[in-house]
């Protein structure tokens, strides 16, 4: 099979799959949560070698690498579902084995062709940008980012997923795009630099909720109040609200126009079922 029909047909799985579990296609989701509520137990474990792995003996399970940046964890393991989905049998993806898309072997392709399409479908995506006011086809690095912290995914992964699965952005814009390392675009959707995770969020923000680790950071863009004690005011900056995640746990940001949103707060590097992230040790 030529790899347009494996995208093709991956991308296709992806979609089923988000509607069996009556997911909107216009939204971000949180993988997590989809596997688990497909019977699918994830666990984060520490071992340095792993990427991913998806076992299908004794109850499906997925084990994810606690050591690897949050975007690259979500995006492992919409690659592992991809291999449920195909029924491919037990895999090993190991750290560092990353190729090129075009070297790849057929399975590994099309999990990452799955992977990109249930994360970011086409409406989600187009819906991200439209929805801010700002043009997909001509986005900035800022916007990029912001995007990309919507759906949880790394500022690169978004970017190849707009050049080469959606076909939303021309060669040359993704490569002036790509010269940017991720943390210069965030001191660009910032405004400064910070070495903290910052996640950026506003009140369009739906579908999922804001998940994020012990010490990160969120940037609200919106006037807001905090409900809970996972997360500290930290300091008002020129574009909204800082607050910071101090303790594992769940609350709620409100607005004062009609919007809300989860947050979830997970022990750094947690160890352990996905379901437990969010309890406080010993909870
Ligand atoms: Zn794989």
């Amino acid at each position: 099979m030529d790899r347009k029909t494996i995208a093709r047909q991956s991308m296709m799985a992806a979609l089923r799959m988000r509607q069996t579990a009556s997911l909107p296609l216009e939204e971000a989701i949180c993988v997590y949560d989809l596997a688990e509520s497909l019977g699918i137990e994830v666990r984060f474990v520490d071992i340095p070698s792993l990427e991913g792995m998806y076992c299908p003996e004794l109850g499906p399970t997925i084990l994810l690498s606690a050591l690897r940046p949050s975007g690259r964890r979500v995006f492992t393991c919409a690659h592992e579902l991809g291999h449920h989905d195909s029924q491919d049998g037990s895999r090993v993806d190991q750290f560092a084995a990353s190729t090129s898309g075009s070297k790849k072997e057929p399975k590994e392709f099309a999990a990452d062709c799955f992977a990109g399409a249930l994360l970011m479908p086409n409406m989600a995506v187009h819906r991200a940008f439209n929805i801010r006011g700002w043009n997909a086809k001509e986005c900035t690095p800022e916007q990029v980012f912001i995007v990309a912290n919507y759906f949880g995914v790394g500022y690169s992964t978004l970017i190849y997923h707009m050049h080469s699965a959606l076909r939303i952005l021309a060669e040359p814009h993704a490569r002036d795009l790509l010269r940017l390392r991720p943390n210069q675009a965030q001191a660009r959707a910032l405004g400064w630099h910070s070495k903290d995770t910052v996640w950026i969020v506003d009140n369009h923000w739906s579908g999922r909720p804001i998940d994020v680790e012990v010490g990160d950071l969120i940037l609200v863009r919106c006037k807001s109040r905090f409900q809970g004690e996972c997360l500290l005011p930290s300091d008002d900056v020129t574009r909204g609200t800082l607050l910071r995640a101090h303790q594992p746990g769940t609350g709620r940001l409100f607005s004062d126009h009609d919007w809300s949103a989860f947050v979830r707060v997970s022990r750094k590097s947690f160890v352990g079922r996905s379901l437990f992230r969010h309890l406080q040790e010993g909870g």
